[in-house]
C-alpha cells in the first residue's frame, strides 16, 4: 500500500504549540484550537495529476492530504458530487457564469457532512475508539448514525428536544441512541465535551474536530477538479461553526502548494447565515474582530443555527483576508431561494442551500459580487430533509372531475369540438 500519513501533527491556531495526533481539539495553554499539518513536499511527488486519473470519484482520491495514517475504514464512497453548471440560476441572478456544488446528493445521507463524518469515524478507529457519538442539528447526528452503523460502532446523538421530528426519525432508523437534550445547541454540544472527556468516547465535533474538519476540504478540492483545475473567482458557502468555509479556502491553498493547481489563490470568500442566527455575518458586517454570540437563536435555517461557533473568529478573519464579505437573510428569503433554486435549476436544498443562494442574490444586487466573473455556489444539504420550511409556500394541487373538458378548462386549453 503507498503511503497515506502525511499528516505530521496538530499546531495551536493560536499560539502555534506542536501536538502529536491524538483526540484532543484545544491547546492546553490556551483554549485555541488545533489544526492537522502536514508535510506537503512529501505528500507532493504522491498526488499528481496522472496519479489522480486512475483513482475513483470520491472524497478520498486526496487522501494524501486528509489525517489519516492508513486506508479509510469508514464512508469509502463519500464525496465526488457533481459540480453543475447554473445557467438558469445565472440569469434570474443576472450573472453571467454560476456553479452549483451538490452536496445534496452526498453519499449516504445527503449532506455535506458526510464528508467531514466519514474522516472523524475512520480516525475514531485508528484510535482504537468502539464508541462514537456528536451533539447535532441535524444533518450531523443523520451521518454519524449511518456511518457508525455500517462500522458497527456504538453511538450516541444529543440532539436540542425541539428539533424537527423527521431529523430525529433520519437518525433513529440507523440504530443510533438519540437523546433530546431540553437546551440551545450550545448547551448540548457542552455536554458532549464533558461526556467525550469523561469516558474517551469519539465525538466527532469535539475531541475529533481537528480531524473532522479536515473533511471539509474534499468539497473545496473537487471544486477545482471539476472546473479543470482552476479556482473560482468567488465562492458563496453557508456557515454554521464557520470551519467549511475556511477549509474550502485551505483546500485551493493546498493545491497550489503541491502544484496541481499553478496559479495563486485570489478567491473571494463569502459566508451565508440567516438573520435569526447570524454572529458571523454580523462580526464581518459590523468591522468586529470577535463575534458576539446570539443567545437564543429564532430562524427556520436549523442545520445553521450555531449561536456560538467554534470557528467564528477565523472565518470572520478570512473572510476579510480573500476581500469576500458575509451576509445574513430573513426566513422569508430563505424559502425564496430554495423555490428559486429548485425552480430555475432543479436541485431541492434544505434551507442552508435557500440561504446561501438568498445571500448570493443580495450580495450580487449590493455590487459585492461583480456579474460577469465566475461564482461557485455551496448547496450543502438536501429539501428533503426540510420540507416544512416550504410546504405552506406552495399551492395545494387543483381538483378536477375524470374529464378531458374539466383538465382543459383547468389548463387554460380551449377544447375543440369533436367530429364524429
Ligand atoms: C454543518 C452544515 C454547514 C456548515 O458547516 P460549518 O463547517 O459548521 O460551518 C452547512 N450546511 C449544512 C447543511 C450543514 O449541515
Ligand atoms: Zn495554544
Amino acid at each position: 500500500m503507498p503511503r497515506t500519513d502525511f499528516a505530521t501533527g496538530m499546531t495551536c491556531r493560536v499560539c502555534g504549540k506542536l501536538y502529536p495526533k491524538s483526540a484532543i481539539n484545544f491547546c492546553v495553554d490556551d483554549f485555541g484550537p488545533l489544526e492537522v499539518s502536514y508535510d506537503y513536499d512529501a505528500a507532493r511527488p504522491a498526488l499528481t495529476r496522472a496519479e489522480l486519473a486512475r483513482r475513483p470519484w470520491n472524497m478520498w482520491r486526496y487522501r494524501e492530504l486528509l489525517p489519516l495514517d492508513g486506508e479509510p475504514t469508514v464512508g469509502r464512497d463519500v464525496g465526488g458530487t457533481p459540480l453543475v453548471r447554473a445557467d438558469r440560476l445565472a440569469d434570474a441572478l443576472g450573472v453571467e457564469r454560476l456553479w452549483i456544488k451538490n452536496d445534496a446528493v452526498n453519499f449516504p445521507t445527503l449532506s455535506f457532512k458526510d464528508r467531514v463524518v466519514s474522516v472523524a469515524l475512520s480516525k475514531a478507529r485508528e484510535f482504537g475508539m468502539r464508541t462514537v457519538g456528536c451533539a447535532s442539528t441535524g444533518n450531523l447526528a443523520n451521518s454519524v448514525a449511518a456511518q457508525a452503523a455500517s462500522a458497527g460502532l456504538e453511538t450516541f446523538i444529543l440532539v436540542p428536544a425541539d428539533l424537527e421530528r423527521t431529523k430525529i426519525f433520519g437518525t433513529a432508523v440507523y440504530g443510533a441512541k438519540v437523546i433530546g437534550v431540553t437546551g440551545t445547541y450550545d448547551e448540548v454540544n457542552r455536554v458532549c465535551t464533558q461526556i467525550a472527556l469523561k469516558y474517551g468516547w469519539g465525538f466527532v465535533n469535539v475531541n475529533l474536530r481537528p480531524f473532522y474538519a479536515e473533511g471539509s476540504k474534499t468539497m473545496g478540492f473537487e471544486i477545482a477538479e471539476e472546473l479543470g483545475w482552476r479556482f473560482p473567482q468567488h465562492v458563496v458557502a453557508p456557515m454554521a461553526g464557520g470551519a467549511l468555509i475556511g477549509k474550502i479556502h485551505k483546500a485551493f491553498t493546498e493545491l497550489h502548494n503541491i502544484g496541481l493547481v499553478d496559479a495563486p489563490v485570489t478567491t473571494k470568500m463569502y459566508g451565508a447565515q440567516a438573520t435569526g442566527c447570524n454572529p458571523i455575518a454580523d462580526c464581518v458586517k459590523s468591522g468586529r474582530e470577535r463575534h458576539k454570540p446570539v443567545r437564543k437563536p429564532a430562524t427556520i435555517c436549523k442545520s445553521l443555527a450555531i449561536g456560538d461557533p467554534a470557528d467564528g473568529y477565523f472565518a470572520a478573519k478570512l473572510i476579510r483576508q480573500t476581500g469576500g464579505w458575509a451576509e445574513d437573510v430573513s426566513d422569508e428569503e430563505i424559502v425564496d431561494g430554495m423555490l428559486l433554486l429548485a425552480k430555475t435549476e432543479g436541485v431541492f436544498a434544505e434551507t442552508a442551500g435557500g440561504t446561501t443562494v438568498a445571500v448570493a442574490r443580495k450580495l450580487i444586487e449590493a455590487g459585492r459580487i461583480p456579474r460577469d466573473e465566475e461564482i461557485v455556489l455551496c448547496v450543502t444539504g438536501n429539501g428533503l430533509k426540510t420540507q416544512d420550511a416550504v410546504f405552506d409556500a406552495l399551492e395545494p394541487p387543483a381538483t378536477i372531475a375524470a374529464t378531458l373538458a374539466a383538465f382543459e378548462e383547468l389548463a387554460g386549453l380551449k377544447a375543440e369540438p369533436v367530429l364524429v
